[in-house]
């Protein structure tokens, strides 16, 4: 459930806020970044909304174990309200509480976005204009306090990873890929994969908050920042074979080479993460395939992939998990780049509108992609996004009750191709209008028809 500011507590806030905002200018410029405890994170996040009210908002998606706000800043031409072919992103920051350099990270991002959306930058502005931005700094602030009380020299590899009750919130999410596994063989549903009756009892609060924020906003990128390594890291993190001893094994999405070209994307604007050689390690070009390094199950990036319409990679930004104040400088300019291009990315590929012969918009209508077996679908205002490589595609939309429609289309490098679909009503005496008297066999096989259209 989201949650809205209630004026008294704003008005509240807003002093502090303004008082802040004059240091955080001054930080910005002269590069004394310091971390941020929660009280401290809070305050710069209500100081970025003051300084910037008409294109942001802030909200809560939940709260964790022991109480805290999960505060997600949205930047936004419109904040609050999700416009038609206007795409949403979002950066997750700091799951792991002691991996702390994405946490201050988002901080600048929010504060630079601020400034120069104020300053006129053509490019932030354009960006801010034309996207639907949504910041969490920090996904466990709990977890965040045990490790920031022990500080950035004394912190142990894994004091306050997990949240409160020391539960690895990237181990927490339901496990989606074992059932997509076993549907890969069985020809079955290829996206939006069901979750557990049970679920929200499964996972912890922190998980459920933010599974609860992916129902409601048609996320279409992503990136979840971690530390202690440098390297993009694509799905999927879980691997398809059982693990042998000693050896990883690639496992590809059927969007492997767009997912390549993210991670990249992001890899190649970092000062140093693509030169490959980091923290002891070696990556080609500073990416990797989750699975491929070592493989995990329950993982935020792989659920985004199966139960949404999100595409999210996971950014390992520090060799230090916990990284002294004086680095944060250092590490801000060497991702700026970085954090924008790859927010950019989300303006790629395929967009448009589905309509009913009345222009009446339809959600929730199957997009799929001939020869990429992983669908999308259109989201409430009947708006559907489908990043996609610069090539030459079939498109076919579906949705119960109407005929399929299939369309070409060139992508190119640059911005999304807008491409509309207006789908006829299936005649009647068709599958899709079978009522009581068939079988619920029969109706189940329409439905499977309608939902799985093209040559697979
Ligand atoms: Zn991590």
């Amino acid at each position: 459930m989201e949650m809205r500011f209630t004026w008294p507590l704003l008005l509240l806030l807003l002093p502090v806020a303004l008082l802040l905002s004059g240091q955080g200018v001054r930080a910005a410029h002269t590069g004394d970044f310091q971390h941020h405890r929660y009280e401290e994170l809070v305050r710069a996040l209500f100081s970025v909304q003051s300084e910037c009210p008409y294109v942001t908002r802030i909200y809560s998606i939940g709260r964790s174990v022991e109480g805290r706000h999960l505060y997600v800043l949205e930047f936004s031409d419109n904040p609050g309200i999700h416009e038609a072919l206007e795409p949403e992103f979002k950066y997750v920051g700091n799951m792991h509480g002691n991996e702390v350099l994405g946490r201050e990270l988002l901080i600048q991002l929010a504060k630079f976005l601020c400034e120069e959306y104020r300053a006129g930058n053509e490019r932030i502005t354009r960006l801010i204009h034309d996207t639907r931005i949504h910041i969490l700094p920090s996904m466990n602030p709990d977890g965040y306090e045990v490790a920031a009380q022990q500080g950035p020299e004394f912190n142990g590899y894994l004091v306050g990873r997990g949240n409160f009750r020391e539960v690895d919130l990237n181990r927490n999410f339901p496990d989606l890929n074992a059932l997509l596994y076993y549907y890969e063989k069985s020809n079955g549903r290829n996206h939006h994969l069901p979750l557990p009756d049970n679920w929200e009892e499964q996972v912890e609060p922190e998980t459920r908050a933010v599974i609860n924020w992916m129902q409601n906003y048609n996320f279409i990128l992503s990136a979840n920042l971690h530390g202690g390594a440098v390297v993009a890291n694509y799905p999927f993190d879980k691997s398809r074979e059982i693990r042998i001893r000693g050896k990883t094994t690639y496992s590809a999405t059927p969007d492997d080479k767009l997912f390549k070209k993210l991670a990249k994307t992001y890899s190649y604007a970092h000062s140093w993460m693509h030169k490959g050689w980091n923290c002891g390690d070696y990556f080609e070009e500073g990416i990797t395939n989750g699975a491929r390094w070592y493989s995990l199950s329950k993982g935020m990036q792989d659920f985004n992939y199966l139960y949404t319409n999100c595409f999210e990679i996971t950014l390992e930004l520090s060799c230090d998990k916990f990284p002294p104040a004086s680095a944060l400088h250092k590490e801000w300019m060497a991702n700026r780049e970085a954090l924008i291009s790859y927010l950019e990315q989300v303006h790629h590929g395929v967009k448009g509108m589905i309509y009913d012969d009345n222009n009446n918009p339809i959600s929730d209508a199957v997009i799929a992609v001939a020869g990429i077996n992983h669908d999308i679908t259109s989201g409430a205002d009947g708006d559907y996004f489908r990043l996609l490589l610069p090539g030459t595609y079939t498109l076919t939309v579906s949705a119960p009750g109407y005929q399929a429609s299939t369309k070409q289309v060139t992508v190119g490098p640059a911005e999304a191709i807008l491409l509309n679909f207006t789908l006829k009503t299936a005649p009647k005496g068709t599958n899709q209008n079978l009522k009581s008297q068939h079988s619920k066999k029969s109706q189940t096989t329409a439905k499977v028809s309608a939902a799985n259209p093209g040559p697979r």
